[in-house]
């Protein structure tokens, strides 16, 4: 689970797309999961925004994933 640095609905790697406007739409084991603002985040929340929450910066979302192997 590569939670927050992929899309979980279309799997853009948000590692390889910096700039791509990732939203948080749900959680899991305390980790954002992010999906692409729209289509992607109403595929997975129900809602084009997603949850009302910043996600980490994309840096901390790697280190996190580089540290976390629960
Ligand atoms: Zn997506």
């Amino acid at each position: 689970m590569i939670s927050g640095l992929v899309c979980i609905v279309c799997r853009a790697d948000y590692r390889n797309a910096p700039d791509s406007d990732a939203i948080v739409v749900a959680h899991h084991n305390d980790h954002q999961m992010l999906a692409c603002r729209g289509v992607c985040a109403r595929m997975a929340s129900g809602s084009a925004a997603g949850l009302d929450e910043t996600p980490l910066p994309l840096a901390e979302r790697m280190r996190r994933h580089g540290t976390d192997r629960s």
